[in-house]
């Protein structure tokens, strides 16, 4: 797994906006290393990317040779498990079909960063 589910808010975490699509993270939750996250619109969540792994695009069309894939174990009916598995290339994020998520198999714009997380 080279991406890192990441809250919306993580007291220890520093944020330096890279674009209006992109920021690295000093340290999220799973990945206390840090990298650089976005948001991920189906999921609802920043998904953080593993050091090493960088944009060869624009900070408006981001372009990520990798193949991401996230799965999660769930806490009962609380909070079920889940995967999201998807691409970045040239400004376009691409699900996977065996994603979990509503966007499974479909191909969106990468959206800009939610305003809340520039607070
Ligand atoms: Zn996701």
């Amino acid at each position: 797994m080279n991406v890192a589910l990441a809250p919306d808010r993580h007291p220890r975490t520093e944020r330096i906006f890279l674009g209006p699509k992109l920021l690295r993270a000093s340290h999220v939750h799973g990945r206390p290393e840090g990298g650089i996250g976005h948001w991920c619109p189906g999921c609802g969540v920043l998904h953080v990317i593993a050091p090493g792994i960088e944009n060869r695009g624009t900070l408006a069309t981001p372009d990520f040779d990798a193949d991401f894939d996230l799965k999660w174990r769930g806490f009962g009916l609380i909070a079920p498990g889940g995967r999201c598995h998807y691409r970045i290339v040239l400004g376009l994020i691409l699900f996977g079909r065996d994603c979990t998520h509503r966007l499974a198999g479909i191909t969106v714009p990468l959206p800009d960063l939610p305003g809340h997380l520039r607070e």
